[in-house]
């Protein structure tokens, strides 16, 4: 039974992309609330598996590190989030595919920048010269945010960069079925995030195709994914032979998505990623 304990967080996020916490302290949190297995799927970057490694010299973690990344890509005209779990001997060739699309949202960020201060909101410099870093609209958000009345980062978000904004920008991401070839070629495990996020009328359709093109998980345990619609991707994840994947999606406690170890997946899912990643 101790197999099927829910303790894997695998979707979560720090500092170095749109997350409220750097990497050490995300792990400390994460075992202070019991998290067994843990994936900082930090938006198509690499660095905060290489802070991970640095940390574990002087630290002693106890918590079992998955490296992982989640990426932006687009199918049909939706944005679909693809997290992707590899063996360390291939960070380079991850971090290869990620870097451009890393720098595509970087000039999203500059360009909403320069918009802002049209709108007298200033966002210093010193937040887009960490070269390390992946730049979200969420670090605009929470900047603002920290600075404003607003009741949380999603207002701001909804305010700014919804549909109608001229805020919104629309990127260039890279087709899905191409990301989820090039990552898995390279052994690593790639799964679908959120599936919430999805139109409901294409949901199925979508999960169906992209276990076609060769996804191994889906994500069924999510703070945005209903009672309802997890027992129904349980049952397609059995029938198409996919691991179920889940996690908190932290991003900070300024967020909706704040609850380190709540949406655990099986401790079986995890090691099972372990086994699928160390053979490459
Ligand atoms: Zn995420």
């Amino acid at each position: 039974m101790e197999n099927n304990t829910k303790n894997a967080d695998l979707h979560t996020h720090s500092l170095i992309s749109d997350g409220q916490l750097s990497v050490g302290l995300l792990i400390k949190e994460a075992q202070k609330n019991n998290v067994k297995y843990l994936s900082i799927t930090d938006h198509e970057n690499t660095y905060q598996t290489k802070e991970y490694q640095n940390l574990s010299k002087y630290y002693n973690i106890e918590l079992k590190f998955i490296p992982g990344i989640e990426i932006s890509t687009k199918y049909m005209d939706e944005e679909i989030h693809i997290l992707g779990y590899y063996n360390l001997n291939t960070i380079n060739e991850i971090e290869n595919i990620a870097k451009p699309i890393r720098e595509i949202k970087k000039s999203r960020i500059m360009k909403i920048i320069e918009i802002l201060k049209e709108l007298d909101i200033f966002i210093p410099n010193y937040l887009t010269k960490n070269i390390k870093k992946t730049y979200n609209r969420v670090n605009i958000a929470r900047f603002i945010y920290s600075n404003s009345n607003f009741e949380n980062i999603e207002k701001v978000f909804k305010t700014y960069f919804d549909n109608n904004s001229k805020l919104k920008l629309e990127i260039e991401y890279p087709q899905t079925e191409e990301i989820i070839t090039k990552l898995n070629s390279i052994g690593c495990f790639t799964g679908i995030a959120h599936p919430s996020f999805l139109k409901d009328k294409d949901k199925f359709e979508y999960l169906k195709y992209f276990t076609k093109v060769g996804i191994k998980g889906v994500e069924v345990f999510h703070p945005l994914i209903d009672k309802n619609l997890s027992t129904k991707i349980i049952e397609f994840c059995q029938e198409n032979n996919l691991t179920i994947l889940g996690g908190s999606d932290f991003h900070g406690y300024d967020t909706k998505r704040k609850e380190i170890g709540k949406y655990n997946t099986f401790s079986h899912s995890a090691e099972y990623i372990i086994n699928y990643i160390k053979k490459v």
